[in-house]
């Protein structure tokens, strides 16, 4: 007969215990757009290992991207909608961007996004409860929108997570749209115009808008502290753009 041997007690399972509340990304959710029904899936990042980014500091950061196509392919072919909808700065838009004088989006979708998306684009969804979690352990504010438009999510999800997260920050591009109205209450309206920032605010948003040096600041307007500061100050203490500040927020284009 084999007979086991007395060992030293089992180590434990502290990976089980937390919930992967360690985990540092994640894919949280996968599904159709609201833009137009493609599959694009949420990831939330930076859970643990702090971001880089000087001009937002150490916020978990949501990613909302195509489960069809590579970010920096899907951009150079228009092929983007399904995360990124009627965004003026979508690169494919680069004739229009160039005629009127404006710059294109500034993600480098070659860089973190295609990162992102290469580790996590086959990973099974942990869903909202595990990820509710994780953002609770993390003690951090979540900036919705790293990469592509948090209203081509269900705006239950976007209520739970930004819940369950210390605070959150974001815009959405898609604010003219129907199925974007919900997401008012978080997010403020990406603009890049006074007048579609008096449009926007007319329809109940308020508004962040990013225009050219020099355009006019309405008396209600603050302009964006990061910005105004060279990133002494960031959005992980000034969190401004949450509309339940109740503020407008206005920076030169970038
Ligand atoms: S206004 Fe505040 S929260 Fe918004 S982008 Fe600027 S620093 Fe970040």
């Amino acid at each position: 007969m084999q007979l086991a041997t007395l060992g030293l007690p089992r180590k434990p399972n502290t990976k089980r215990k937390l919930g992967m509340v360690n985990q540092t990304s994640m894919k949280v959710w996968q599904g159709p757009s609201a833009y137009d029904g493609r599959p694009i899936y949420l990831a939330i990042t930076n859970l643990v290992r702090d971001s880089v980014n000087r001009k937002t500091g150490p916020t978990a950061n949501a990613w909302i991207m195509s489960a069809e196509a590579e970010p920096h392919t899907a951009a150079k072919a228009g092929d983007d909608r399904s995360c990124c909808g009627d965004c003026v700065r979508r690169p494919a838009n680069g004739e229009y961007l160039k005629a009127n004088g404006m710059k294109a989006c500034y993600v480098v979708k070659h860089e973190a996004p295609l990162s992102i998306h290469r580790s996590l684009k086959d990973a099974t969804p942990v869903g909202l409860e595990r990820a509710k979690r994780a953002l609770e352990h993390s003690g951090k504010i979540l900036r919705w929108g790293a990469y592509g438009d948090p209203a081509m999510l269900p705006i239950e999800l976007g209520r739970e997570l930004s819940s369950a997260a210390q605070d959150h920050v974001g815009y959405s591009n898609q604010w003219h749209l129907a199925f974007a109205q919900p997401w008012q209450s978080l997010l403020m309206a990406s603009v890049s115009s006074f007048e579609a920032m008096l449009q926007a605010q007319a329809m109940g948003w308020h508004t962040f808008r990013a225009d050219k040096l020099g355009s006019a600041i309405a008396n209600h307007e603050t302009i964006c502290p990061a910005y105004d500061t060279k990133n002494a100050v960031q959005c992980v203490s000034c969190k401004l753009c949450n509309p339940k500040r109740g503020r407008d927020v206005v920076i030169v284009e970038h």
